[in-house]
């Protein structure tokens, strides 16, 4: 099946139908593989998705089905910041109203009419309702896991961080270190007992668990030589739990995919920002984003303002709808006097087009919320991070990025709540590169070769690693 034009593999005559959560960090990365699988393996791709948060219309990539299920979410849940929320609502909801399971039915049928029968279902770990609607029907599914491959080996070690102690998290023991998941510490674990709902984020864990197990196949949008330790025991583990899942290291996606960034941006990118950084000088730009899905407290807002503003570095800062908790999906009100202080020097938009934006000369760091998505965007841009975690697989990242891979620090770590004079301080100290700041530089701009190697065709771990999977989907 190997051809190094690929023209031989998939031959048009298969069908994968993909499936991803609607959530920014989750669509892209999912459209990006579909994009991979479809041009190397000639694949053909039909997209399943929710018609709440749906890809644009305007901007679908040419020859991909999309197929649109409801959600089934509660127009109060559908409103609230609790993302663990929606996707449990929006998995009963599939659960009860089959509406997966019918829309899989009709994508089968048709696609047996056409001769391209479908291969498996290519879905978000987060959603056990869809994987039990193509168990039901035959269908083999394969997960996508839009976290690293450390995230995914955490959260399948939960019965062991309770069983260890680790878990529930005690306050005095935040700083003790994880010994069988290095370099993590207890403060960085997702704990469900401090979640408002401890059974429903035991839920998301429980389910992201056995959509793992039940699989046919792990992708997981990272790269070998970025986590070769976390890789080798994650393969351990599925191993000696007797699930024969293989595991695929496709990342960066958002690289290798020849995919539009419009595509899969479910908000209108400010393009206005390039040009602004166009203006400003080499490496002198800080890029700061907390992110498509968590918001920040009002005070806390305004006190990320003020700091970017008394830091006197030149900043570009995504502020978009809904940033700022309890405003809806309104546009956040910068802090009064602001604009005026920071005028010439802070460039504020809604939305970035935030590769090009880590990919320009002016910026030398990103503060960033350390979501999977731009951590990998970052390390791949050679950009040396800022990193203040908000939620989730989060501190995960920026445990790796301050300790395991050096590219970056973490910003107040520790401190619950953001002040304004520290963080000018630590933005300050950050961008001047003095000698702390040259191994940063140093480790970033290695990880970016890295990055590279990786995709290089034929030799690099991800190409062969996409080839992989091609075979691996031909033959379910
Ligand atoms: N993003 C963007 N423009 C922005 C902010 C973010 O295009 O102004 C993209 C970013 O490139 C990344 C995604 O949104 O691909 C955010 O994903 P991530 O996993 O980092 O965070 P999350 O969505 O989970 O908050």
């Amino acid at each position: 099946v190997v051809d190094d034009d690929g023209l031989t593999r998939g031959g048009g005559r298969r069908r994968i139908v993909l499936f991803p959560l609607p959530f920014q960090g989750h669509i892209s990365p999912m459209l990006q593989l579909a994009d991979v699988l479809h041009r190397r393996g000639h694949l053909a791709v039909t997209v399943l998705h929710t018609a709440r948060n749906a890809p644009d219309p305007a901007a679908r990539p040419d020859g991909f089905d999309f197929v649109p299920v409801p959600d089934g979410m509660p127009a109060a849940v559908a409103a609230s910041d609790d993302p663990l929320e929606k996707i449990l609502a929006m998995n009963a909801a599939m659960d009860t109203s089959g509406c997966v399971r019918d829309a899989l039915a009709s994508i089968l049928l048709s696609a047996t009419e056409e001769q391209q029968p479908v291969s498996c279902l290519i879905m978000d770990t987060a959603l056990p309702a869809a994987q039990k609607a193509a168990a039901a029907l035959g269908l083999p599914t394969v997960v996508l896991h839009t976290v690293s491959a450390a995230s995914t080996r955490l959260y399948r070690s939960y019965a062991m961080l309770h069983d260890k102690g680790y878990l529930p998290a005690q306050e005095q023991e935040l700083n003790r270190p994880v010994k069988e998941l290095p370099p993590l510490r207890v403060s960085d674990l997702f704990d469900p007992s401090k979640h408002p709902d401890q059974e429903s984020a035991n839920k998301i864990l429980d389910g992201n668990f056995r959509t793992t197990s039940n699989s046919a196949g792990v992708v997981i949008n990272t790269f070998e030589a970025l986590e070769t330790p976390e890789l080798a025991a994650l393969r351990a583990e599925l191993g000696s739990t007797g699930t024969s899942t293989k595991v695929f290291a496709i990342g960066p996606l958002h690289e290798l995919s020849a995919i539009d960034a419009a595509a899969s941006s479910l908000q209108e990118q400010d393009g206005s920002c390039i040009s602004w950084l166009d203006t400003q000088a080499p490496g002198s730009v800080l890029y700061a984003s907390l992110g498509s899905v968590i918001p920040v407290q009002k005070d806390e807002f305004a006190e990320v303002a003020w700091g970017l503003a008394g830091s006197g570095v030149p900043f570009l800062w995504v502020v978009r709808r809904g940033l700022v908790a309890g405003g809806g999906e309104s546009d956040p009100d910068l802090p009064d006097g602001f604009e005026r202080a920071v005028e010439g020097r802070g460039k504020v938009v809604r939305w970035a087009p935030q590769r090009e934006a880590l990919a320009h000369g002016a910026v030398g760091g990103f503060w960033t919320h350390s979501g999977w998505n731009s951590t990998l965007e970052s390390v791949h841009e050679g950009v040396p991070m800022l990193c203040r975690p908000l939620f989730g697989d989060q501190p995960v990242n920026a445990r790796y990025v301050g300790e395991a891979w050096k590219n970056g620090v973490l910003l107040m770590e520790g401190e619950k709540k953001l002040e304004r004079g520290k963080i000018a301080q630590a933005i300050r100290a950050f961008m001047d590169p003095g000698e702390k700041g040259d191994e940063m530089r140093e480790r970033a701009e290695e990880l970016r070769r890295q990055s590279a190697a990786c995709l290089e065709p034929g030799g690099g771990s991800t190409c062969r690693a996409v080839d992989e999977l091609v075979d691996h989907i031909l033959s379910l």
